[in-house]
């Protein structure tokens, strides 16, 4: 039977395979044996690829870490067909149409992988299901100006919601799986015209493809985000100068949320409201967010007007909360724990810091993934991010890639500090 938390009494896998490129780094052993996300973000990834081992192998690794121990090993599933509609830095492999490839040729033989370990009581998997894509369907659709033809296409051909539902129906069918939804993060929907129509959309995706919403565990939000875990100097129902910062600074741009405990805390709400089962637990990746150093502000800034308070006390320091690719001035968030906060079953590492978003610059490769100018420093922006320049950081690989001078970063602002 499952336990109602997974990550309670158990130790969490270290990929050896990060740790290695970590430990590498100077400073690096600092946080090598952190635990971290195992991507499947290819068909190739389940038998192993270059520097990667496959599946199996981690399983077995996973299972002698353990030691007979309880162990959670966390797996993200990515390869949805037509693949985050709405940038191009990680599109994958299938094509819009290519549904049948993505069951026979991905999900079921990782689900295959998974039957054959789980008669192993103490270990229990936990799943993150396709990040970057119900939410598309929501904000990046027609007649919004931030749609995309992709995710137009998406939305109408039906394969994101087809292809979340066969996967959490198959991998829910798996005794010690506990599936999480993407649920994105605060900054993409958090507004009241996308937050509850999000959780909907996850539970019609929650009863299509043979699932049910018992086959969901829970949500993960900010995965391989930047949005802050908590911002301490404002609050959205502030009032400032007589007038809600809500509606007065252009950061909070009348989110109702400012951060990702709050967001996701609500969002667990929201679920159940949609019909998810009460007890589901929230996840929130916070390898990335902490957003420490030398620039972090001390206290909110001056109470002129909303603008002025929330830009002197925001921990968040993107240009704007759309930019998603190598933030600059980013560091390491807090460190994974279970159990942190009500409704949160863990702060966890599903993005494995170092790992690149996009290449700055057009890269041939094998792998399916596009250029994205949001990756591109000199870019100055689309919809999406309101027009406002990228904040990525130059010299960056493609999204997967090792991208030293971002795990350097990373180090020097992490916060809590190392
Ligand atoms: C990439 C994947 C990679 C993952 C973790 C994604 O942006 O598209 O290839 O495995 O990040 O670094």
């Amino acid at each position: 039977a499952r336990v109602d938390n997974p990550y309670e009494g158990a130790q969490v896998y270290v990929n050896p395979d990060w740790s290695a490129k970590a430990a590498a780094e100077p400073g690096g052993d600092a946080i090598a044996d952190e635990p971290t996300g195992v991507w499947m973000d290819r068909t190739a990834a389940i038998e192993g690829t270059g520097d990667a081992r496959g599946l199996r192998a981690h399983l077995d690794t996973a299972l002698e870490q353990a030691n007979g121990q309880n162990i959670v090993f966390q797996v993200v599933i990515y390869n949805l067909p037509g693949r985050d509609c709405a940038a191009l830095a990680s599109n994958g492999e299938l094509g819009p149409d290519q549904i049948d490839e993505y069951k026979s040729d991905y999900i079921d033989p990782i689900k295959g992988i998974l039957d054959d370990y789980s008669s192993h009581e103490n270990l229990r998997v936990v799943t993150t299901i396709e990040i970057d894509s119900l939410p598309n369907l929501i904000t990046n659709v027609s007649p919004r100006e931030t749609a995309t033809e992709k995710c137009d296409e998406m939305k109408a051909n039906g394969n994101y919601v087809e292809g979340v539902g066969y996967a959490l129906a198959q991998l829910g069918a798996v005794p010690n799986v506990y599936n999480y939804v993407d649920a994105g993060h605060h900054g993409w929907i958090g507004w009241e015209d996308n937050f509850a129509p999000s959780a909907e959309l996850m539970a019609q995706a929650a009863n299509a493809g043979g699932s049910t919403v018992d086959n969901v565990h829970g949500f993960i939000a900010n995965t391989a985000n930047y949005s802050a875990l908590k911002e301490e100097n404002f609050a959205v129902d502030d009032v400032v100068a007589g007038q809600p910062v809500r509606e007065t600074s252009s950061w909070i741009d009348w989110n109702n949320y400012a951060d990702e405990l709050s967001f996701a805390q609500a969002f667990r709400e929201q679920a159940v409201q949609a019909g998810f089962n009460q007890d589901i637990g929230m996840l929130i990746d916070t390898s990335r967010n902490g957003w420490g150093g030398a620039e972090r502000p001390s206290g909110p800034g001056p109470e002129t007007d909303g603008d002025a308070y929330v830009e002197g006390g925001r921990y968040d320091r993107r240009i704007h909360v759309g930019n998603w690719c190598n933030q600059a001035g980013a560091g390491l968030g807090e460190r994974p724990q279970t159990s942190p906060e009500s409704g949160i079953d863990a702060y966890v590492w599903m993005k494995p810091p170092g790992e690149s978003d996009g290449s700055s610059e057009e890269i041939p490769n094998d792998e399916g993934k596009g250029f994205d100018r949001m990756c591109d420093p000199t870019y100055e922006g689309n919809p999406r991010n309101n027009h406002n320049m990228s904040g990525a950081l130059p010299d960056a690989p493609i999204s997967g890639h090792w991208f030293s001078g971002q795990f350097q970063e990373l180090l020097s602002n992490a916060h809590p500090p190392l």
